[in-house]
């Protein structure tokens, strides 16, 4: 069985419409699929009545822990019970594409603000549309110089304030009925205790879950977050986190990788 329960769509910043990321996922052999967009649900109301493979409901929301911006996504959601945290975080995000317009101003690039709400195309605002929209005013050379540059970590771009603490977020999907699952969590680049005290916060304010397997995981590294998983109590997921068919080398993971650790979607 293939399972991918980390994918984005137009809703956010990938660069499929739901409906394409459900053709690609079935050519793919995907068997359980869940869309978890950047804050926001909108994929869901886009989709067809029948699907053809086990579509769950699912969001990553955008939070803060020890002043670092950490991934929690919620799995099996009421998606109509998140309408106030999606209109809470698209808020954030435009205030703080704004901010992150103002410094680079500041820093003598002007980027166009409506040029990357235009490109945003009614989606919540990323880094990733103002990384585009730097290329495309020919300020940067490509999307990878813009995050090294202007938007990644302790770049200009990098405002984290706008979002909700661990706490609050995990509290919004339990509230919501969902699965909070920390989202790649060697993404962050943490030490070991910091990765075991980002994993006892998460605990104690409710989270279950923890990625095995994100993108493109080497071995090692999924034997980590088993251990993670073992040592906390954790169910485990795994996902792409798919944005683009180019970088997109394999959607799903074979759930045969799971050996002993308890999955997210034995019983929701
Ligand atoms: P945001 O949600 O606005 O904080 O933007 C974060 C998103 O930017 C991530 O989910 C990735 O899709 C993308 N991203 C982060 N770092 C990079 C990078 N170095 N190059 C390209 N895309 C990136
Ligand atoms: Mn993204
Ligand atoms: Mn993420
Ligand atoms: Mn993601």
């Amino acid at each position: 069985m293939l399972v991918d329960l980390h994918t984005h769509t137009t809703a956010s910043d990938g660069t499929l419409t739901p409906q394409q990321l459900l053709a690609a996922a079935t050519t793919a052999g995907i068997d359980v699929l869940s869309i978890t967009d950047h804050d926001s649900v909108a994929a869901y109301s886009q989709l067809p009545a029948a699907t053809g493979l086990e579509l769950v409901t699912g969001i990553e929301v955008s939070a803060l822990w020890a002043g670092r911006s950490v991934h929690v996504v919620g799995l099996n959601v009421d998606v109509h019970a998140l309408e106030d945290v999606v209109r809470r975080q698209t808020l954030a995000r435009e205030r703080r594409a704004e901010r992150i317009v103002e410094r680079l101003a500041r820093r003598g690039l002007d980027v166009d603000l409506a040029g990357i709400r235009e490109r945003a195309a009614g989606a919540a605002i990323g880094r990733p549309h103002i990384a585009a929209e730097l290329v495309a005013q020919g300020i940067v050379r490509d999307v990878r110089t813009a995050f090294r540059k202007h938007l990644g970590p302790g770049k200009a771009g990098d405002i984290k304030t706008e979002w909700p603490d661990l706490d609050t977020a995990v509290g919004w999907l339990r509230a919501a009925n969902g699965t909070a699952v920390i989202a790649h969590p060697l993404r962050y680049r943490l030490t070991r205790t910091a990765l075991a005290r980002l994993a006892a916060d998460f605990r104690a304010a409710g989270g279950q879950a923890v990625e095995l397997v994100s993108g493109h995981a080497a071995e090692h590294e999924v034997a980590k977050i088993a251990d993670l998983a073992a040592g906390f109590g954790f169910r485990v997921s795994v996902g792409s986190d798919f944005h683009a068919p180019l970088a997109w080398r394999s959607l799903g993971v074979d759930s045969a990788r799971l050996r002993r650790l308890k999955p997210v979607w034995d019983g929701w």
